[in-house]
């Protein structure tokens, strides 16, 4: 069955083959560790999980590189303001290196909640300096790179072609541009390689410049470069990177290798908050904390990921964000109840589903068809243990972590008490030590009168909310 991709890079959906063999080799762009991880950031990672699940479900072997950005990311994409890490450092009053630290274990223990896989490789920018030093020196030795009083920079003028990702006509953006205050720079779209510090910077290292740090597209093309050789089959990241960031990791390969590293170009449409832009000053930039606060679990965010294709928006309310949480329960009821049936479904109807659920798959990752089906199978009135099989198969691409449907229920059930709740329980509890069967039926009727039920079992009292 072919696998079917859109390309940013050709513009196209077309058959997905890996360069070499039945390995994919593919780079995500990771987060900047500065900050904890929004709900934003992880439609990103789900969509990534997806492609690694769909590409493993076609019986692909996987060689994933995803990087984690701890040091060079400036506030702007056009090299302007202050490294985030530093930045944050001085705000937390911390050294950059242990908000680093921090914010990526965070980000992975994240990562965990949602049931996306982990790529084979992990990469920080801070343990590739000398990868991506090496990088820029051989940019300088073909001519591509100049030095200012700023550090180096990438001269897009040396290109056959820029952009090549965006559609965007650089002329007419140059004409129009607001006035570049670096006078220095040949052409207004070169981009920075390497920053020469500031006495103040922090993260800083020896180089043929001086004490320096790298630029934050370098760091991708370096470790790209080291882990998956100077072309590899995909390359992932959101939307906000097609006209910067990823148009200058091709500019930079392109510059030492003379090659696009990657065939294939994919990038996840944001999600939206409230119809609207998420942001720090809007105060909506959710993490999965928040949404676990109010009652939505890591997964049921996955699950509203698949609510629209990855290369749609997505508008993100608490609403219907509890609403798929219920849905996520039902999911798993349904589950439950197939997994307790009795009816011997044909084989000729399972592989109908298996069928189909692939060709949705392998259409570019439609997610909301291929729940689409999902929920025809959880509805069928024909409850069968096959049924659950192919449930439990399916979720090798959905990562809902079905198995564990049971445990998730009864998890949910438990309720934190109120006082009143509690103090009731406890007198009952007292009453039936004391034999006092009337009062103990008493205090249970109270607590049904309040929403509670309770039930006597030979582990002691359960309490569960009607
Ligand atoms: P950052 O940590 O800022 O480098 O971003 C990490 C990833 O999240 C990148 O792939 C971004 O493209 C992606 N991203 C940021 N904001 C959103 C959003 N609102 N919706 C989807 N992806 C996003
Ligand atoms: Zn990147």
């Amino acid at each position: 069955m072919s696998v079917q991709f859109y390309n940013t890079l050709t513009r196209d959906k077309g058959e997905f083959k890996p360069l070499e063999g039945n390995q994919v080799r593919i780079y995500s762009c990771g987060p900047t560790v500065y900050s904890y991880a929004h709900i934003g950031n992880f439609r990103a990672y789900v969509f990534m999980d997806t492609l690694r699940r769909v590409l493993q479900y076609n019986g692909y072997e996987l060689n994933h590189v995803m990087n984690i950005t701890d040091v060079g990311h400036l506030e702007s994409d056009a090299d302007e303001g202050e490294d985030k890490m530093e930045k944050a450092a001085r705000k937390e009053n911390k050294d950059p290196y242990e908000i680093a630290k921090y914010y990526t274990e965070v980000f992975l223990r994240d990562m965990d909640r949602l049931h996306i896989q982990r790529p084979e490789t992990i990469a920080k920018a801070t343990e590739h300096i000398n990868e991506m030093l090496e990088f820029v020196q051989g940019l300088m030795k073909n001519g591509y790179a100049y030095e200012t009083s700023r550090g180096i920079y990438f001269d897009i003028s040396k290109l056959d072609k820029y952009p090549v990702l965006s559609n965007r006509n650089i002329d007419e953006q140059i004409a129009g541009a607001r006035v570049d205050v670096d006078e220095e720079k040949r052409n207004p779209y070169d981009f920075a390689l390497w920053i020469k510090a500031p006495e103040t910077h922090i993260m800083k290292w020896e180089s043929p410049w001086g004490l320096s740090y790298p630029g934050w597209h370098i760091e991708c093309s370096a470790m790209g470069r080291k882990y998956l050789g100077d072309e590899f089959d995909i390359h992932t990241g959101g939307i906000d990177h097609i006209p910067t960031h990823h148009e200058n990791e091709i500019a930079q390969s392109k510059g030492l290798t003379g090659k696009i590293p990657a065939k294939a170009w994919m990038h996840v449409e944001f999600l939206q908050v409230d119809g609207g832009k998420m942001s720090k000053s809007l105060g909506n930039t959710y993490t999965l904390d928040q949404l676990q606060e109010k009652g939505i679990e890591p997964l049921a965010y996955k699950l509203f990921c698949f609510t629209a294709h990855y290369r749609t928006k997505l508008n993100f309310t608490f609403d219907t964000a509890l609403s798929t949480q219920k849905a996520l329960n039902r999911l798993r009821e349904g589950f439950l109840k197939h997994q307790e049936g009795t009816i011997d479904i044909s084989n000729e109807k399972i592989k109908e589903y298996e069928d189909k659920f692939l060709a949705t798959i392998n259409d570019d990752l439609n997610m909301p068809a291929a729940m689409g089906l999902v929920w025809e199978i959880i509805r069928n009135q024909e409850k069968s243990k096959q049924y659950a099989e192919l449930l439990v198969k399916f979720d090798q691409v959905l990562g809902l972590d079905l198995v564990n449907s049971k445990q998730y229920l009864e998890q949910a059930k438990k309720v934190d008490l109120p006082e009143e709740i509690a103090e009731l329980l406890e007198k009952r509890k007292q009453a039936r030590e004391n034999k006092d069967w009337a009062m103990s039926d008493q205090i249970r009727d109270e607590l049904k009168e309040k929403g509670y039920s309770v039930k006597d079992t030979k582990e002691g009292m359960t309490v569960e909310k009607i």
